[in-house]
């Protein structure tokens, strides 16, 4: 399988093999013509198989180009959200998309700036983010696609009743990807509510 064959942007594509990557990975192959069209995913994978690029890549290529804050990745710690947000901006080279980390830990400043000046995609930990909305520097109004990761790590910190709040306040015409390494049927039920 190669990765031209996955309907990705010739943008994106670029920005694949800057970064070096020769063969699409199972999950990568399975998950990118599905999120390319639109639909929901629920995925059950593991850090280490390539999940980040397989939701990074089939939604920058559905962005296309900048606009409004249209993506949020929920992640539950800020490692991981750094990690996505450093995947999108290297895959996002060769377009004018821009992404921006949320996390708690830090000031307010620096997050608040970047916010500003205009974003496409938001990886962020629940927390820090619902602290946004609240001092209104970000909406939810334009998201569009919303991913939820590691959604099983999520409920072990105790983050579903955050998480829930956050995907209530998304759009209901929105397109969702749910990724989870186990799938207990407290996440079965969450997922069934919250894609289509
Ligand atoms: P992840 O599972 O998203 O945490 O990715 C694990 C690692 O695999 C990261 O360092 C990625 O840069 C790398 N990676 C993802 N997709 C590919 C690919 N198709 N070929 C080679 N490396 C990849």
């Amino acid at each position: 399988m190669s990765f031209s064959k996955l309907g990705l942007s010739e943008a994106v594509l670029k920005g694949v093999q800057a970064v070096g990557y020769t063969e699409p990975t199972a999950i990568q192959v399975r998950a990118i013509p599905p999120v390319i069209e639109g639909r929901d995913l629920i995925a059950s994978a593991q850090t280490g198989t390539g999940k980040t690029a397989a939701f990074a890549l089939p939604i920058l290529t559905r962005l296309k180009q900048h606009g409004k804050c249209r993506c949020l990745v929920l992640e539950p710690t800020r490692e991981l959200a750094a990690q996505v947000e450093t995947a999108f901006r290297d895959y996002a080279r060769f377009t004018d998309l821009r992404a921006a980390l949320i996390h708690g830990g830090v000031g307010y400043h620096n997050q608040q700036r970047e916010l500003q000046r205009g974003v496409d995609i938001v990886a962020a930990t629940p927390g820090r983010l619902e602290d946004h909305l609240n001092r209104r520097t970000l909406h939810l109004n334009d998201i569009e696609i919303l991913v939820l990761d590691e959604v099983d790590r999520m409920l072990d910190i105790g983050f579903l009743p955050a998480v829930k709040r956050l995907v209530s306040l998304c759009p209901k015409a929105r397109q969702t990807l749910f990724f989870s390494a186990t799938v207990p049927p407290e996440i079965a039920q969450f997922a069934a509510w919250a894609l289509r």
